[in-house]
């Protein structure tokens, strides 16, 4: 599920806690947490992608610091798993928690235990997490780093909706297979993992990708 983003956003705490309405139950909110230094830019950027696909609401938190334990100081990484565990803990109640963070983040990957990689998902968990790191390397300029890391959003979040990934070039949810580049080629979601989505009630009615 590893891998591999764009967009404003969203209503702030203040604005949620005066419009109590908006966190009435069966509201979807994606908390979007930066996390480290250097994050806060790229996490203000992913909402819009989210949101132009899945029927969620997207808030960003205030930034975190990147839990020591979860860095790898061999190759001065952080690992994913462990980022996964620090956002499911930050945000207990939250529908989904999206991390995102500009350090290089690492999982076990076959027989490579520590294998760099765009972003990692739990599979219909609740959380997943992104580094703009990748993104960045061989990018053209910010915006073209800043399309990768939406489309990893995009990719990590479909992952905690229950998508695996799909086998059709050029899809949102094709596998990353190790590299940045993959990203440069995918435009949407295909029609079945949008079917997919749909019928688990996750699609935008109105979805529509960024880079279509
Ligand atoms: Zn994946
Ligand atoms: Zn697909």
């Amino acid at each position: 599920m590893q891998r591999r983003s764009f967009v404003m956003l969203v209503a702030s705490a203040g604005l949620l806690a005066e419009t109590p309405v908006l966190l009435a139950a069966g509201t979807r909110s994606v908390v979007v947490q930066p996390l480290g230094p250097g994050s806060t830019t790229p996490a203000a950027s992913v909402g819009g992608s989210l949101s132009a696909l899945y029927d969620v609401d997207v808030r960003v938190a205030k930034v975190e610091p990147l839990p020591a334990a979860a860095l790898y100081p061999a190759r001065g990484r952080y690992r994913a798993e462990k980022l996964l565990e620090r956002l499911t803990a930050l945000h207990e109640s939250a529908f989904r928690v999206l991390g995102v963070t500009a350090s290089d983040i690492s999982t076990t990957k076959g027989n490579v235990f520590d294998w760099g990689v765009l972003g990692l998902a739990s599979l219909d968990g609740r959380a997943c997490v992104l580094s703009s790191f990748r993104c960045r390397r061989s990018a053209r300029d910010s915006r073209h780093a800043a399309e990768r890391l939406g489309k990893t959003a995009v990719h990590e979040l479909g992952h905690t909706f229950g998508l695996e990934h799909c086998p059709t070039r050029g899809c949102l949810m094709h596998d990353g297979e190790g590299t940045v580049l993959t990203t440069d080629a995918e435009r949407d979601l295909c029609s079945t993992c949008r079917g997919k989505l749909a019928a688990r009630g996750f699609l935008r009615a109105s979805a529509r990708s960024p880079w279509a």
